[in-house]
């Protein structure tokens, strides 16, 4: 199938783009390259760097490269930056989202799918957390992708719109070749940053809170690997074949991780001594979250082929301990 990324340089964009074409998809890329790597894409794909918000610009591309579905990842993802500069997110992430649809449907192109998070649920009434559970998301970044699921059902009713909306928790790793990986600026994710003690770049690691009601003191999280998202998003095509289709579902390993196990992990596979801060908590973190995934499990057969953190850090060590720059650009 004919697929345009949008976000096909960003991180998880990127790794997807890369499981299309292993599973004999064709994508095209759009990517402004305001966070994503040019270098995250093989030369060989079709390039674009229009902004998603352009309709004249998406509807050529759309129609020009013949694109039957589209893959939405790119947003700005940083929470406390939604907070502090609202409008920005809801620009991007919801109102250049709605242009990106009014786009495709001027052209008649009919299935989407699409980066949400379960940011969505806010702080969950229980866990781990199904798809049903009521969402109340505790800042900007959670609501304009809530915004866009609510959209995307209106539209599914409208004009037959068929969509998957994948639910993401902590997506981390990298690929297993070592080809591509993680390269955010600023980074301000655990794992990465955690490595960056483990290679020296940075002083230490900084635990957020130690006096969480969790079995150490630290935050939980469900860390799932970026392929295996990935390969959730091919794994829906077939339910988008029927007009008007509309589904949700968590991506996540269902097992969570403290911080100080996610540390060890990373000293494990280093074999480095990290040196750790604990300092006060961070605004706005719950103190758990982790997912079922039950749903994706049984309705698009997906598995979880990293089944433990340090499966999914070892693959981030081998990315970034061979590209301590990223993408170097
Ligand atoms: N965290 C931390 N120190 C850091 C970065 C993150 O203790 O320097 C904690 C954070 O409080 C959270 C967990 O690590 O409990 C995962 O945070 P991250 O930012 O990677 O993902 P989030 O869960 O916020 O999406």
């Amino acid at each position: 199938m004919k697929v345009l990324v949008v976000g096909g340089a960003g991180y998880i964009g990127s790794h997807c783009v890369r499981q299309l074409v292993a599973a004999g998809h064709e994508p095209v890329v759009v990517d402004n390259l305001v966070f994503g790597h040019r270098k995250a894409v093989a030369p060989e794909i079709p390039f674009y760097t229009d902004h998603l918000g352009n309709v004249d610009a998406m509807r050529k591309i759309l129609s020009e490269e013949k694109i039957e579905l589209v893959m939405h990842f790119a947003a700005f993802a940083y929470v406390g930056e939604s907070v502090e500069k609202p409008l920005k997110y809801y620009d991007n992430n919801f109102i250049a989202t709605l242009r990106l649809l009014e786009a495709m449907l001027a052209e008649g192109v009919k299935k989407f799918v699409f980066s949400s998070t379960c940011a969505t649920y806010g702080v969950p009434p229980s866990l781990p957390i199904v798809e049903t559970m009521p969402q109340a998301p505790i800042n900007p970044y959670g609501q304009t992708k809530l915004d866009v699921e609510n959209a995307l059902k209106a539209l599914a009713h409208s004009d037959g719109l068929s969509f998957a909306a994948f639910r993401y928790f902590n997506a981390a790793g990298a690929a297993t070749d070592g080809s591509i990986g993680e390269d955010h600026n600023p980074e301000t994710h655990l794992i990465p940053l955690v490595i960056d003690a483990a290679l020296g770049k940075r002083e230490n690691i900084k635990i957020f809170g130690t006096d969480y009601d969790t079995p150490d003191g630290t935050c939980l999280r469900d860390y799932v690997h970026v392929d295996d998202l990935s390969r959730a998003h091919i794994a829906v095509f077939d339910k988008l074949a029927t007009p008007g289709t509309g589904c949700f579902y968590n991506l996540g390993t269902g097992t969570p991780y403290s911080v100080r196990e996610v540390i060890e992990a990373v000293e494990k596979v280093s074999g480095k001594q990290v040196k750790i801060v604990e300092v006060e908590r961070r605004a706005g973190d719950p103190p758990a979250l982790y997912a079922d995934s039950s749903k994706a499990k049984s309705e698009l057969g997906w598995k979880v082929e990293f089944d433990s953190v340090e499966k999914i850090v070892e693959t981030a060590w081998a990315w970034h301990s061979a590209h301590p720059d990223g993408f170097g650009d």
